[in-house]
């Protein structure tokens, strides 16, 4: 799932704000101006989220758990221009536990039950608390296939994303659905959790002429039926509840195909009629796409079937199994629409604990797309975008601490940028190729593939490809906080570089991160890149170089998560210290090195009397007061070993 095209949204209301919540930064967009829309629309969703944060209890959700749903045939009767819904839902499961009378499904009470049928007989059922149980007449043994159908009907509630959506495009009539992360249960009878998948659905849609339906699989058969047409799609692979979908108006079809061994796969593209010409031109771009990602996690999985678009009118995009719902056609969007279909939908996070291997994953591997494609114009513009992200506040883990609340599961700065980048400084600690190796092993874990996964299980995977043991690293950067920030003092004896690097944190959860650094070493014609193994912050490193360096610079590829680092060389050390505003009236903002740290500022008068000492320990940045001093000059100092840094200032 991804929110985009936030620019139109604050001339709405603030309720139907309050669901755009996912900001990018498009491909060609003006980057200033978004960056300003960006942050302003930013604001709004945190002032939404205060004021009316969306939240649910998912307790019930989870509660059934004593079946195992094998397959879905969803029958469902709809019209474009009515937000309601008929349905019929067959539900094959097996009973996992013995004595099992009653079958559960997750059906919000807004919508009315009008029976319930085992082997053609009326069961008796009750419906509330959003919850249906219906009475089986004869025990059915564990692990034996058996069906109930459910017929259904009314106007689904709107929560979440919209769940079930009645719109309008262009004056034409559309439904569409997005379940993630809880709303399946709003239009349909399902069991609504992330513990197990259908292994396969047949998905029948009635719409009225001349409507076209999308959904999951292959399109088996489109039958005439008075005035309307009964669309049949079936999908053979594992589904998880939220991935099941359909949306229906009067849609333009056309095909791309992405060429696969001897055959290809089909892309079938289901368009609104008056974005078909600009829509068409873009589409095109997922066969690169999906050609990288076959190269790097393996074959497009869902590759019997089909990938496809259907446009909708959420704003971003929702990667339903096979058929992705998009509003538009960037790049970005697209890309992390079917990346999804290998995270996401093959691999399915197990919990929304979990959500970054969704979206951690979809987000990176749209960052995939800009190192190989377009000639990697766009890689160093998707780090630092996740990395400003990321750093833009001090706080905040991978780990989604608060899976009711739906901000929090798609926060696009945790989810999706921190998860994105601390994928990319794992591949920068064990190297590519463990790295990929792992992410294939995980795609195709037994355990996991067409099912789902928890973060230990791609640990797991990291571990045994890389041979390290990582949970230092997931105790650091998926459950812990914050981020680090460096502070490189360096100076060169003859040919020998030296370095000491210091290091503060963002947030108290984590005392120190411990990574590898890459530090370039430069003059007018040399350069030079090395790795640091740094453990501890104040470690001293030697490097032999052969030219008189000039410039270092940190992390100039753009691994790791931080911000605020500062390099310098030792005599540019006094250069270093900054104070504002100079002259100044009542009060002083110094910022200094970390070197400085443990000594006493000084403010003396001109002739070198002390003033007024002030502690600098643990802080890079000090105010003090200066007001009730006489006008005039005076100095501020700091002693550290050898090195005195004195520095003028005017008192207004
Ligand atoms: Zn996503």
């Amino acid at each position: 799932m991804k929110k985009t095209n936030c620019f139109q949204v604050k001339t709405y209301s603030l309720s139907f704000i309050s669901f755009f919540v996912f900001l990018i930064i498009t491909k060609y967009a003006q980057s200033q101006e978004q960056m300003s829309s960006d942050k302003y629309f930013q604001e709004i969703v945190q002032a939404e989220r205060k004021a009316n944060g969306y939240k649910i209890n998912p307790a019930p959700l989870n509660a059934i758990l004593d079946y195992d749903i094998t397959y879905h045939r969803c029958e469902w009767q709809v019209d474009p221009a009515l937000k309601y819904i008929v349905g019929k839902i067959t539900t094959y499961f097996k009973p996992l536990v013995a004595n099992f009378d009653s079958i559960k499904f997750n059906l919000s009470d807004s919508l009315i039950v009008d029976s319930i049928k085992y082997h053609n007989s009326l069961l008796l059922s009750n419906h509330s608390g959003d919850i249906i149980i219906a009475f089986l007449s004869s025990v059915i043994p564990i692990n034996t296939i058996d069906s109930v159908s459910v017929y259904y009907k009314g106007v689904p509630p709107s929560t979440g994303f919209g769940s079930f959506n009645q719109s309008k495009h262009n004056g034409s009539p559309v439904i569409w659905t997005l379940s993630e992360p809880f709303g399946a249960s709003n239009w349909w009878p399902c069991k609504n959790s992330l513990t197990d998948k259908a292994d396969s659905i047949d998905v029948i849609v009635t719409t009225p002429s001349p409507n076209k339906v999308a959904s999951n699989g292959v399109l088996v058969s489109v039958t005439p039926s008075g005035m309307n047409t009964v669309f049949h799609w079936k999908h053979r692979y594992p589904i998880a509840t939220y991935l099941i979908c359909f949306a229906t108006t009067n849609y333009v079809e056309y095909n791309h195909y992405v060429p696969f061994g001897a055959s290809n796969v089909l892309v079938q593209n289901y368009v609104y009629p008056e974005d078909s010409a600009s829509a068409s031109s873009q589409t095109t771009d997922i066969i690169p796409v999906m050609q990288l990602y076959d190269t790097l996690f393996g074959v497009y999985p869902f590759v019997n079937e089909k990938y496809g678009h259907a446009q909708f009118g959420w704003g971003g995009g929702m990667e339903h199994q096979t058929i992705t719902f998009v509003r538009g056609f960037g790049h970005e969007l697209i890309a992390h629409e079917l990346a999804h279909h290998w995270f996401g939908d093959k691999v399915t996070c197990a919990s929304w604990e979990d959500i970054w291997l969704n979206e951690g994953f979809a987000t990176y591997l749209e960052g995939l797309t800009e190192e190989h494609m377009f000639g990697g114009v766009g890689w160093l513009p998707f780090k630092t975008r996740c990395i400003n992200s990321v750093t833009s506040q001090p706080d905040g883990s991978v780990w989604c601490s608060d899976t009711t609340d739906v901000y929090r599961i798609f926060d696009s700065r945790l989810s999706y940028n921190k998860g994105a980048m601390i994928l990319h400084q794992l591949r920068w600690i064990i190297g590519d190729s463990a790295f990929f190796a792992a992410l294939n092993n995980y795609l195709n874990d037994p355990a996991l593939a067409y099912g789902f996964a928890h973060t230990s299980d791609l640990k797991t995977h990291l571990e045994t490809s890389s041979k390290q043991n990582l949970s230092w690293y997931f105790n650091d950067w998926f459950t812990g906080e914050g981020f680090p920030s460096y502070e490189i003092i360096w100076n060169q004896t003859g040919s020998t570089v030296n370095l000491t690097v210091n290091q503060t944190q963002s947030h108290p959860s984590v005392s120190f991160f411990k990574l590898p650094l890459q530090i370039e070493f430069k003059d007018q014609t040399h350069d030079t890149i090395i790795r640091l193994n740094n453990t501890f912050s104040g470690q001293t490193f030697s490097v032999a170089l052969p030219f008189t360096v000039d410039r270092v610079n940190f992390d100039p590829g753009f691994w790791l998560i931080s911000a605020n680092n500062m390099v310098f060389s030792e005599n540019e050390a006094g250069q270093q210290v900054s104070i504002f505003p100079n002259p100044a009236k009542d009060k002083l903002q110094i910022i200094f090195p970390k070197r400085f740290e443990g000594t006493n500022l000084k403010l003396m008068d001109i002739e070198g009397r002390i003033l007024k000492e002030v502690p600098a320990s643990g802080i890079k940045k000090l105010t003090i007061d200066i007001s009730g001093y006489e006008k005039g000059a005076y100095l501020i100092q700091f002693n550290s070993g050898s090195n005195t840094v004195s520095k003028k200032i005017i008192i207004q």
